[in-house]
């Protein structure tokens, strides 16, 4: 039978130098867990919506290694042409492409980023291949606008990559880890080390459902022995905790 009587802190509630430990470790957990790297793909999947690109294939690596980046691939739809034209400033050219859109003369038109062979291993500015077809009539026109597009695929490219970087430098910083201590409402041992356990009223604790492991057989079965204790039903190792106002039993 174990009997190891583990104090559970706050963040708050830590020295010092169990803070910087608490937040060491949970910045480690962060970097671990997928969810980082989904908020950098929705950002990326917004951005390109807004502008009118496809934001179905979007591959990325932000590692800073030379070969990382962000690329996207897909059909360009028609009406979007003139949004990504005048997103680059063209405004010519979308007036242009707008009268031969309007006169339906570019209906078979079709532009496509494909991956180079390039993209098969990486991702970047310069993985992306922008081609079109055009009915001869408006051959010179299309190819300017194909032109025109190709950049500010790559200048797109580019921004999202130092978007990508930003939000997950973000993560790293001082306060964006202590705000997440916080609202996963984490607690720890006197060392800082992490318990895995979060802040729960006792009852909360107690009922079933609840996803807190014990440390030490992870069990999730708690019994409550006597005041602000708790004992694993499986290996009896106990907690001591408190009665915590901020989270309401339902
Ligand atoms: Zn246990």
């Amino acid at each position: 039978m174990h009997y190891l009587l583990t104090e559970l802190f706050e963040y708050d509630e830590l020295s010092d130098q169990a803070k910087d430990r608490a937040r060491r470790e949970h910045s480690k957990m962060l970097s671990e867990c997928d969810n980082r790297v989904e908020d950098v793909r929705k950002h990326f999947e917004i951005s390109l919506e807004k502008i009118g690109f496809p934001k179905e294939d979007i591959d990325f690596s932000l590692g800073y290694q030379h070969s990382d980046g962000m690329a996207f691939y897909g059909r360009i739809e028609f009406s979007n042409i003139e949004n990504i034209l005048k997103y680059a400033d063209q405004d010519e050219l979308a007036h242009n492409w707008k009268t031969l859109y309007d006169a339906g003369e570019v209906n078979d038109v079709c532009f496509n980023i494909s991956r180079k062979s390039l993209g098969l291993h990486y991702s970047h500015y310069n993985t992306m291949l922008l081609t079109s077809d055009s009915p001869p009539c408006c051959k010179f026109i299309i190819l300017k606008i194909t032109s025109a597009i190709s950049d500010v695929i790559k200048a797109v490219s580019k921004k999202l990559e130092a978007d990508g970087y930003k939000l997950l430098e973000t993560r790293k910083t001082k306060s964006y880890i202590e705000e997440s201590i916080r609202t996963t409402e984490c607690l720890f041992k006197k060392s800082g080390e992490p318990t895995g356990l979060r802040i729960y009223s006792n009852e909360t604790f107690l009922k079933e459902g609840t996803n807190i492991k014990c440390d030490y057989c992870h069990c999730m079965k708690f019994t409550k022995t006597k005041k602000d204790v708790i004992s694993c039903n499986n290996c009896e190792a106990t907690y001591k905790v408190k009665t915590y106002h901020s989270m309401e039993v339902r």
